[in-house]
């Protein structure tokens, strides 16, 4: 599994591949039903919907976080179902980037250990972690605060330090689950812009957002509902800025 080659299908290439993909919980919740979907390479996707219509354990399939009940997902061209358990923790560490409402940074280690430790997975020596987690870093805008601690910052910084580890591993997809939902309108409001950054760069990006403004502002928006992909709505391309 190398993930060099994602093309699959008809001659196109996507990042995600959903199949006809349902998830049942035990004791019988339909959390997802019957959705099928692609995501191209360089996407930035809004993933819109009331609260418990299913958006988190769409992402989580999206990350084989989770795998399906019924259907197929393929992610970077892999079909999760044919992926022994090392295989999957290996795709999602290489391929993948999460990012949460909660920002999940360990108490006491500094910032560029926290963002460098995305990479252990890889095999990435200790000199080569820091110095990847800075170029992290500096992407978003922290390069003063490489050597501060989690609660020395503010909880704009800590989610763009989320953002940071991340995406240090240069993934094929950064998935983010509400990356605004605990910030003031202003950070929240500078990690979107950083999220913009990082798909004008090329990374493909899919964020769950309650908020529609954010949402209205994306190139492609899937509407949730009761588990079922009631819309997918992709704006016209213009030349200009979409923020
Ligand atoms: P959203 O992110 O849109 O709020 P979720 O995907 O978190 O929705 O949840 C969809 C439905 O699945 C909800 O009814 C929720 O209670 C249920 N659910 C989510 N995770 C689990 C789980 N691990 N076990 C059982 N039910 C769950
Ligand atoms: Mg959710």
């Amino acid at each position: 599994m190398s993930g060099d080659s994602p093309a699959h299908g008809a001659g196109s290439s996507a990042v995600v591949e959903f199949d006809a993909v349902s998830k049942t919980y035990p004791g019988g919740v339909h959390a997802v039903r019957d959705v099928s979907l692609r995501i191209g390479h360089g996407e930035l996707v809004a993933v819109v919907g009331p609260s418990g219509s299913g958006k988190s354990s769409m992402l989580h399939l999206m990350g084989s976080l989770d795998r399906p009940s019924a259907g197929r997902v393929l992610i970077d061209g892999h079909d999760v179902a044919k992926l022994s358990d090392r295989e999957i923790s290996a795709l999602r560490a290489g391929r993948i980037g999460f990012v949460f409402q909660q920002f999940h940074l360990a108490v006491g280690v500094p910032v560029l250990d926290a963002v460098g430790d995305g990479l252990l997975y890889a095999g990435v020596s200790l000199r080569r972690r820091r110095a990847r987690a800075a170029a992290a870093l500096a992407r978003v805008g922290l390069s003063h605060r490489v050597h501060h601690l989690p609660h020395q910052l503010s909880g704009g910084e800590r989610q763009r330090v989320a953002v940071a580890r991340a995406v240090v591993g240069d993934p094929a997809v950064l998935l983010a689950d509400e990356p605004t939902g605990n910030l003031d309108s202003a950070s929240g409001a500078a990690v979107l812009e950083l999220l913009h950054g990082l798909h004008a760069a090329g990374t493909t990006v899919v964020v769950i957002t309650h908020d529609r403004e954010i949402a209205a502002g994306l190139p492609r928006r899937l509407d949730i509902r009761d588990g079922r992909l009631t819309g997918d709505v992709t704006r016209a391309a213009t030349t200009g800025d979409l923020r």
